[in-house]
């Protein structure tokens, strides 16, 4: 297989075989992000991809799942998906789900009747980090979307029929705008209403311009228990008809696991108990995250 630069995928997609269509993101801004600096986007060479899947058919039924690499797959245009897909299928018929990196730009670039030919041709979930609520916050890391942006995404997935699901950070938001950004990720998660949520940490990267930022004195990250209360607000203040909700990443200090609403209560208590208490002892040490 032919990898450019370094590879990312969700930790979903671990079993999956990673087909690498484009390099880099074509948005390439968000100041937290450094997966793709080195990385100018473009699209792979349609041979190269059809060398790759001839490789990977030459395995045998080894990966039921593909996904779509780089960072946002879905920008390229639906015929050139479209061919992608049916040359999945024609190579290895055995896979069950693609998958790919997606977000409001990619999304909005489709109509619902592009999104469902997708869907029909195979494309089974879209990952999107969709980061917070929060306008201001999104502006502040240059995301290049609005939580409105969000809510339309989510409806043009699910009524193509497409999983959605979703990314956000913890701390995005600093300790200025801790509080609301919770809040209003809470409520953009209501609102779109999503199967799987992935609560993660936010890393100040060095070399990204929120590491600028911080140095600057412009950004400052909450304090542990700081993004414990943001879990708490963020869990509290959604209302999710049937979510799995995930805060496990290897970047979290409280890793969690909950099937939302039926664990709301009690994963309210949990973390309630835990900021009463205070105590670091009950919170992922440093040297255990893997950041
Ligand atoms: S859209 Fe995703 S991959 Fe691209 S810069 Fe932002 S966070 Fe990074």
């Amino acid at each position: 297989m032919d990898y450019v630069g370094r590879i990312y995928r969700p930790p979903s997609e671990s079993t999956s075989l990673l087909l690498q269509v484009t390099v880099g993101c074509s948005h390439n801004r968000c100041t937290f992000c450094d997966m793709y600096r080195d990385k100018p986007f473009r699209a792979k060479p349609r041979e190269q991809v059809e060398r790759d899947l001839l490789e990977a058919r030459a395995l045998g039924p080894k990966f039921s799942r593909v996904f779509l690499c780089d960072g946002d797959a879905l920008i390229l245009s639906t015929t050139r998906l479209l061919e992608v897909l049916a040359q999945v299928r024609r190579e290895l018929p055995w896979v069950e789900r693609v998958g790919t990196y997606g977000d409001t730009r990619s999304v909005g670039k489709k109509s619902v009747a592009e999104l469902s030919e997708l869907a029909d041709a195979g494309l089974g979930i879209v990952y999107h980090g969709v980061e917070s609520g929060n306008d201001q916050v999104l502006a502040f890391i240059e995301k290049g979307g609005t939580r409105q942006h969000c809510v339309e995404t989510a409806a043009k997935l699910r009524e193509a029929g497409i999983v959605h699901s979703v990314i956000v950070l913890l701390g995005i938001g600093g300790t200025r705008w801790s509080e609301v950004h919770a809040r209003d990720t809470a409520s953009v998660l209501t609102a779109m209403d999503p199967p799987y949520v992935g609560a993660l940490t936010t890393t100040v990267v060095p070399g990204t311009p929120l590491a600028a930022a911080e140095a600057r004195g412009d950004f400052e990250l909450p304090s542990k228990f700081g993004l414990v209360r943001e879990l708490h607000t963020l869990v509290e203040g959604s209302e999710l008809s049937a979510c799995r909700f995930s805060s496990n990443h290897a970047s979290n200090y409280l890793p969690v696991r909950a099937e939302l609403p039926r664990d709301k209560p009690e994963l309210l208590r949990i973390l309630s108990a835990i900021i009463a208490e205070g105590d670091e002892g009950r919170l992922k040490p440093e040297w255990m995250r893997g950041l």
